[in-house]
């Protein structure tokens, strides 16, 4: 099997809203798609270790929002890269309430669903949602996964639906490129990696240059 054929699938990045106990969390999520339109119904899957996945389970609400192509990407490295049940990723995004839920202000477009039925998988729970509330909250393009791949490039949490362990990927022949230990951003701007200054964070998940490796 190829698993390339996958890259074929069109994916978007979105982050998966809700409350534990008070508290906005969320985590960073690649599949969702809609179902039907009347009622507006969608899809999202949330691994089984993203903690996000019980708190839905203990409140049977979600909200999605939709990243758009100039949405910061820290907000991918704040939501995908570590987990809810450490840390208050809210406090590091801003944040509105609608609908009774957490959305990223800096998203292009949100939903608020309550949790209709659930689908397990060995991995993932597939959450069907009716859609409550949605809205736009700015004019932008939707962050696609190809985009955020190829232009931010940015990979998978080894968890995500989409990621692709290294050895499937083609790699490209570059002498010296330098990846985020952390995050798996590569980093190929026109000035040389030493060259940066010292306070340089990687643009995804925010840490700083020594996070970085030579490959
Ligand atoms: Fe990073």
């Amino acid at each position: 099997m190829n698993k390339n054929a996958f890259r074929q699938l069109s994916y978007g990045v979105y982050v998966v809203s809700t409350w534990d106990k008070g508290r906005a969390t969320g985590c960073t999520a690649n599949s969702a798609m809609q179902i039907t339109s009347d009622p507006a119904t969608i899809a999202v899957s949330i691994n089984h270790d993203n903690y996000t996945n019980q708190c839905i389970e203990d409140t049977g609400r979600f909200a999605v929002s939709i990243l758009g192509e100039h949405s910061d990407p820290g907000i991918i490295g704040v939501f995908g890269f570590q987990s809810g049940k450490d840390v208050n990723k809210f406090d590091q995004v801003e944040s509105v309430v609608k609908a009774h839920l957490p959305v990223v202000s800096d998203a292009c477009a949100y939903l608020v669903c309550e949790v209709v039925d659930r689908m397990e998988t060995s991995t993932h729970t597939v959450f069907l949602g009716k859609v409550v509330d949605a809205d736009v909250l700015k004019k932008d393009d939707a962050m696609t996964y190809a985009y955020y791949h190829s232009v931010i490039k940015g990979k998978s949490p080894k968890n995500a639906p989409t990621y692709l362990a290294e050895e499937d990927v083609a790699s490209k022949p570059e002498a010296s490129r330098y990846v985020c230990g952390i995050c798996g951003y590569v980093y190929e701007g026109d000035v040389p990696f030493e060259d940066l200054p010292d306070d340089y964070v990687c643009p995804v998940c925010k840490q700083p240059k020594s996070v970085f490796q030579k490959k």
